[in-house]
């Protein structure tokens, strides 16, 4: 199965952008604390043409993330902060 970024217009897949500019592109399914679940679909729905609650195992690419939500992790990951929050939306018109 080939997971798709859930944001609208983005084209990351898990396996064949899996790599851009030598940097992985890892992929975050929505958090299970409701709170910030929920935050999480506000951002990605009000960035949506087709607004629509996001399936269960939905997930969404790093490039969402601004630089601040995300932190290092080891020699070479990076994952997210424990509040981060999709911020960044550039496929959008
Ligand atoms: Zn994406």
């Amino acid at each position: 199965m080939v997971a798709y970024c859930y944001v609208e217009g983005c084209k990351t897949t898990k396996y064949k952008n899996k790599i851009e500019n030598n940097k992985a592109l890892p992929m975050y399914g929505f958090p299970s604390n409701v709170m910030l679940r929920e935050k999480w679909i506000n951002a990605v729905l009000s960035n949506q043409i087709n607004a629509e609650n996001p399936p269960k195992y939905s997930r969404i690419c790093i490039k969402h993330f601004a630089d601040d939500q995300l932190e290092q992790f080891g020699f070479m990951g990076v994952r997210l902060k424990k509040n981060a929050v999709p911020t960044l939306f550039p496929n959008v018109k």
